[in-house]
């Protein structure tokens, strides 16, 4: 047998459970394809679990008419180790388990077949890969690289993609609604968008009418990227924005000392605890950051904070933010829980998938 190949997972009477990938170097020594012990794993069955993810999505009015948007979520639509992200008639696939790292072909197949897409290009080179024992791949597996710079239109801002060099598959669409949902805030408001990448926040509290918007990030090309999406938005004012290639850490303590104030701050910062086993460091780092960011929050301001760790759970998240509140001397409120859109769902029987928790919090 090889590593993806498909068995059988039984219950201790030898009753028959489900058909499951195998992959012998992983802690996770089974991933399940289906509940439905006689269900055939081949190319059809990859097939109606694509169809059945395009046509979830196809439902959602506010999914079904974005450029950008999440096909495939691993687990929770059917496909375990397989994430699909589709911008536009272009897929970015990718593969981080043994057995659907083994089902390649039909995968990419059933794609081609269900969306019509030009051309898929597959990233496979997460760290995660590793823990299966599988070596980093990456490369176009259907159709050519495009001529022209990809980019999608989210809710009416034009934003690069860069699925070949950008940071997972090029972008991060879990935050679409949430980007909408800042916009919708920051009228006449002066912003600061910590952790920025290529300015997707940045570019919709522009489009919302923020007066002022400074975002940060310790990432010369993702600072580049945000250069080329404000040039790609002639409709936006760029003289409202400003860019700083630091560390939010350092920047906030300055800020603090030269007694700047902001009236709605983003905080979305990278996966502080992957597992939790780095939960406590994780911890610190959430707290120090959010704790900085009440400080800099003008009074009836607004704090967009999130955590995309999975290895942080809502509960703890929620507590490590009204510690940062209580420590910053701030009486706050949270308006709204937030979360990743409906192109990323959560299986019921896989809650490990709502790893992307924010808080709408407002001080007084
Ligand atoms: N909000 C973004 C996604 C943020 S991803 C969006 O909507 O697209 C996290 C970003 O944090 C990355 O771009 C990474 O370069 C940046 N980053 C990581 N550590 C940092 C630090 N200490 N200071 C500043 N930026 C950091």
């Amino acid at each position: 047998m090889r590593p993806g190949d498909t068995v059988e997972v039984l219950d201790a009477a030898g009753r028959r459970l489900a058909k499951a990938a195998w992959s012998p170097k992983s802690q996770i020594r089974a991933r399940v394809w289906t509940f439905d012990a006689d269900e055939i794993i081949d190319d059809a069955f990859f097939k109606r679990r694509v169809a059945a993810a395009l046509a979830r999505r196809e439902a959602l009015p506010e999914v079904a008419g974005q450029d950008g948007m999440r096909l495939i979520h691993g687990e929770s639509d059917g496909l375990p180790g397989v994430i699909a992200d589709r911008y536009g008639d272009t897929i970015c696939l990718q593969l981080t388990a043994a057995g659907a790292d083994r089902w390649r072909k039909a995968i990419v197949g059933a794609l081609v077949k269900v969306t019509g897409v030009a051309r898929i290009y597959e990233r496979s080179d997460s760290d995660v890969r590793k823990l299966e024992g599988l070596e980093p791949t990456t490369g176009w597996v259907h159709g050519e690289a495009p001529l022209e710079a990809l980019s999608i239109d989210e809710n009416g801002v034009r934003l690069g993609v860069d699925v070949v060099g950008g940071h997972k598959t090029g972008f991060y669409l879990d935050q679409r609604d949430n980007r909408l949902r800042t916009r919708a805030l920051a009228k006449g408001k002066s912003v600061l968008n910590c952790f920025c990448y290529t300015g997707g926040f940045s570019l919709q509290a522009l489009a919302g009418g923020a007066v002022s918007v400074l975002s940060i990030d310790s990432s010369g090309p993702a600072l580049a990227g945000a250069q080329a999406n404000m040039a790609l938005n002639p409709q936006l004012d760029a003289s409202r924005a400003e860019w700083l290639e630091t560390d939010v850490f350092e920047a906030l303590r300055t800020f603090r000392k030269e007694g700047r104030r902001f009236d709605l701050i983003v905080l979305d910062p990278p996966k502080f605890a992957p597992s939790s086993a780095h939960a406590e460091r994780a911890a610190r780092a959430y707290k120090d950051i959010n704790l900085h960011g009440f400080r800099l929050l003008n009074p009836g301001g607004y704090l967009l904070t999130y955590s995309c760790s999975g290895g942080i759970g809502l509960e703890l998240f929620q507590k490590i933010v009204a510690g940062a509140a209580v420590d910053a001397g701030r009486d706050a409120r949270i308006l709204q829980r937030l979360s990743a859109g409906p192109d990323h769902p959560v299986a019921l029987h896989f809650p490990e998938g709502e790893y992307l928790k924010g808080l709408l919090v407002q001080a007084d």
